[in-house]
């Protein structure tokens, strides 16, 4: 086997340019690092050649600029050899970025993953809808809908009255329940044909199993969790979403593969308001998954209903929340007063559910859930970024908090610097007091 060895740049020798030493004070013999340089009685230099190793500090030190570099011409030669060489890399380079600009123009188009359950969609499709038209409209491409189920057809048209162009429809038993490999077939297949260059899902249970699967087998980048989208110069997808523990908010971006892929969780996204009358082309396609060929079978659904008892903050408008400032479990009786006043509900920072004090769901943040009610009460919860995540679109947010530096006030509307244990009270009561007023007034 013959060794290729990587030919080094010659770096030449330094020489004297005559009539140009301004005899300066032997600036380059002190700056010359091999003692290289000898200097005559006129103050002029001599250049030990077989010394010099070519670092031109001596050129770059001389102030009459008297010293330059030369090559031998076996040096010269390399050096044109070298730059014919780079020359041809360069055009490789542009090559290959000819070919991936190709690869990437040949996707075009926003989907969304209209994701359902026994027919019922998930309302989170209808988020992202209004998320990708805004994306759509910036690439000028059409915003697609992706049905895939049995008997769903309908929900087609409840995409196209939430915004989407046109819907690809998948109507067959074999997909009647979500099962992880009929549905990646399915959703493959249509990327292969129709190469979308954005595919977005919600991060619900379904739609992280179903977008990791696909994203593996396309062979392309997937961002989880994300909560927030754009586009930038190159029609890449911006995907921020919360890193590093939710320290930092990170910008992904998937610049070499297509398409790219995303996962937004409910409520991240505000909902698109529904067109009344709304129509648009259905894109049927006949690909079936042979039963024969699933290794799963469902043999019954079992709903995880909750008791009468549980609460979904996600869907509520006022929200009352509390946090580690309450103290102790019973004091969040004062907090249901105020949201009993206001016809909404109790959540709380991860700090009172770890406590013991509130339920898992009720929990608002990076590893709870996402709200965006119309009015979120925060009393005494400090404002870290991972609660923050999960609350700071609500419309209006109202921070009670005895510290006046706590970083809730940063995304408060309006902030209350109090004891929440006089502040809630005061509150409920106000309300209290106003209601009714306004029922002896309509008396
Ligand atoms: C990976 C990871 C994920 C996380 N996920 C979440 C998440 O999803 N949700 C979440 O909330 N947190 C989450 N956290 C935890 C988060 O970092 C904070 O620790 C937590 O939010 C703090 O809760 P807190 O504001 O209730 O408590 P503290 O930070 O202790 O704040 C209590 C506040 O109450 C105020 N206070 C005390 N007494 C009173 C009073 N009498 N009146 C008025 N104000 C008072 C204090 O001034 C203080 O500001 C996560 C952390 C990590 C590392």
């Amino acid at each position: 086997m013959t060794e290729i060895k990587k030919q080094k740049k010659p770096r030449g020798k330094v020489r004297l340019i005559p009539g140009k030493c301004i005899a300066c004070g032997a600036r380059c013999q002190s700056i010359c690092p091999v003692n290289g340089i000898e200097m005559n009685e006129a103050g002029e230099p001599y250049i030990d050649i077989p010394k010099c190793i070519g670092c031109v500090k001596c050129v770059k030190a001389c102030p009459g600029s008297a010293l330059e570099i030369f090559y031998t011409p076996e040096e010269l030669a390399i050096l044109a050899e070298m730059e014919h060489t780079a020359g041809l890399a360069d055009e490789q380079v542009d090559e290959e970025e000819m070919l991936l600009r190709e690869k990437l123009a040949a996707y075009r188009g926003v989907w969304v993953f209209i994701e359902q359950t026994e027919g019922e969609p998930a309302r989170v499709s209808w988020e992202l809808l209004g998320a990708g038209k805004e994306l759509a409209a910036k690439l000028e491409v059409p915003l697609s809908a992706v049905v895939i189920g049995s008997n769903v057809e309908r929900l087609c048209n409840e995409a196209f009255a939430y915004g989407a162009d046109q819907a690809y429809l998948l109507d067959s038993p074999v997909y009647l329940h979500y099962r992880t490999e009929p549905y990646l077939e399915a959703l493959c297949h249509l990327i292969e044909k129709h190469k979308p260059e954005i595919v977005l899902m919600g991060a619900t249970g379904m739609g992280r199993d179903l977008a990791g699967a696909v994203a593996t087998r396309v062979g392309t980048g997937l961002t989880a969790d994300c909560t927030g989208l754009g586009i930038d110069e190159r029609r890449n997808l911006m995907q921020t979403r919360p890193a590093f523990g939710g320290n930092i908010m990170a910008t992904i971006m998937c610049d070499r593969y297509r398409p790219q892929m995303a996962t937004v969780r409910p409520q991240v996204m505000p909902m698109p308001e529904r067109r009344p009358v709304a129509d648009g082309p259905i894109i049927r396609s006949s690909f079936r998954v042979s039963e024969n060929d699933i290794f799963t079978r469902v043999l019954e659904i079992i709903h995880d209903r909750k008791g009468d008892g549980a609460v979904d903050i996600t869907g509520a408008e006022f929200i009352v929340s509390g946090g580690r400032g309450l103290m102790a479990k019973d004091n969040f009786s004062i907090l249901q007063e105020l949201a009993d006043e206001l016809g909404g509900v109790v959540a709380g920072s991860r700090s009172a559910i770890d406590a013991g004090w509130l339920p898992a769901e009720r929990q608002v943040g990076q590893t709870g859930r996402t709200v965006r009610p119309r009015i979120y009460i925060a009393c005494g919860i400090s404002g870290a970024i991972q609660h923050l995540v999960g609350m700071q679109d609500s419309d209006t947010v109202i921070a009670i908090n005895r510290d006046h530096e706590a970083p809730i006030f940063e995304v408060a509307t309006y902030g209350i610097v109090g004891d929440l244990f006089q502040v809630v009270p005061a509150l409920t009561e106000e309300l209290r007091n106003l209601r009714q007023k306004s029922t002896q007034e309509r008396h």
